[in-house]
């Protein structure tokens, strides 16, 4: 029986999932080891044809899936520069799993290649263009889960996907992408995952000048930036409780309360700002951790929403891992 392995490599966790050569999952969990948890799942190595890697950035060099070699793993350790966090460990998951699985075919699927699709204005940062030429631009991510809900949206809802179809992927990171006739036309990501609406630890959207305060008045270096905008900020550093939503929302500190509402607001004026990328919106989708499991903050969001009179609001369960088993397949059968 030929199978497909997805991995999709997080900062935490290990996510991992086996699906038939016709797309059924037949397990699915969050691992240490991947050898051992496919032997609980009963699953003979030698019966892995393909194995899909989640990679975050794909930096200007990767738009579409692309099947591992020699050459492709230098050029991603390449690409290490653009996505520091990510990179390295899902190099390290990618190494160990052609160790493990030389016959099988590696398919690395990109988070950055569903937003090609944007044209040049929406990906320009307003820099000397040199810059620009030297990678500084916006590339946008989540797309594997924008991609899913793409796909799995016809088939729930059955009806046609919806012309403007705005997206809110809440999870720990966070995005929303303006979706027009099942492209990316805009997304709140930018050149990093700090961009956009704010996170659990990250901030989102920041005034530039307030970086360029702080290391010049607070001293810090670009280390410690980096953890202060990444892993310090956003729901985490707003409360002073905690940067997960199921906690903010069980609290009573008035400052949890504070960060939720603020996360709402500000999640609302970037749904504003892409409904302008699509002159309206005909539905909204709600992903994501956040987005699937709470009314509470869906409602939050809508509240401020509803001069915009959106059509249709949808609930899609994330699931990048399908998304990357079908690319996997695609790959496969070429
Ligand atoms: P990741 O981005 O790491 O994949 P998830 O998509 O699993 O994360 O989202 C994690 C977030 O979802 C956490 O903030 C968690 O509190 C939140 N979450 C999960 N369930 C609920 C719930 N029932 N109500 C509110 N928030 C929830």
């Amino acid at each position: 029986m030929p199978y497909m392995l997805v991995v999709n490599a997080g900062s935490s966790s290990l996510k991992v999932a086996v699906y038939t050569d016709d797309l059924q999952l037949v397990c699915k969990g969050s691992v240490s080891g991947v050898q051992q948890w496919l032997t609980e799942c009963g699953i003979a190595l030698r019966d892995i044809v393909g194995v899909g890697h989640r990679i975050v950035h794909g930096g200007r060099l990767f738009i579409a899936p692309t099947i591992i070699d020699e050459g492709v793993v230098e050029q991603l350790e390449g690409l290490t520069p653009l996505i520091p966090l990510h990179m390295p460990i899902a190099l390290e998951i990618l190494r160990e799993l052609r160790l493990l699985l030389p016959a099988a075919l590696h398919v690395a699927c990109f988070d950055t290649a569903f937003h090609v699709t944007q044209d040049a204005m929406a990906r320009r940062l307003p820099l000397p263009r040199a810059y620009h030429d030297r990678g500084y631009q916006r590339y946008g991510f989540h797309g594997l889960s924008y991609e899913h809900v793409v796909q799995a949206l016809p088939a729930q809802s059955g009806k046609p996907l919806p012309q403007r179809l705005l997206v809110a992927h809440l999870g720990n990171g966070a995005s929303m992408c303006a979706i027009l006739d099942g492209r990316s036309v805009a997304t709140t990501m930018g050149y990093s995952t700090a961009d956009g609406l704010v996170m659990g630890t990250r901030t989102g959207a920041i005034d530039p000048g307030v970086l360029v305060a702080l290391m010049r008045n607070e001293g810090l270096t670009p280390d410690e930036l980096q953890d202060l905008l990444y892993r310090q900020s956003g729901l985490l550093g707003i409360s002073g409780v905690s940067s997960d939503m199921r906690e903010l929302l069980a609290s009573s500190e008035t400052h949890a309360a504070e960060a939720v509402d603020h996360y709402c607001y500000h999640a609302a004026r970037h749904a504003g700002s892409l409904a302008v990328a699509m002159g309206g919106v005909d539905a909204i989708v709600f992903t994501g951790g956040i987005g699937e499991n709470s009314e509470v903050i869906r409602s939050k969001i809508m509240h401020h929403l509803a001069w915009m009179n959106i059509g249709t609001q949808h609930v899609v369960k994330a699931d990048e891992e399908s998304a990357m088993a079908a690319h996997v397949k695609k790959l496969l059968a070429q």
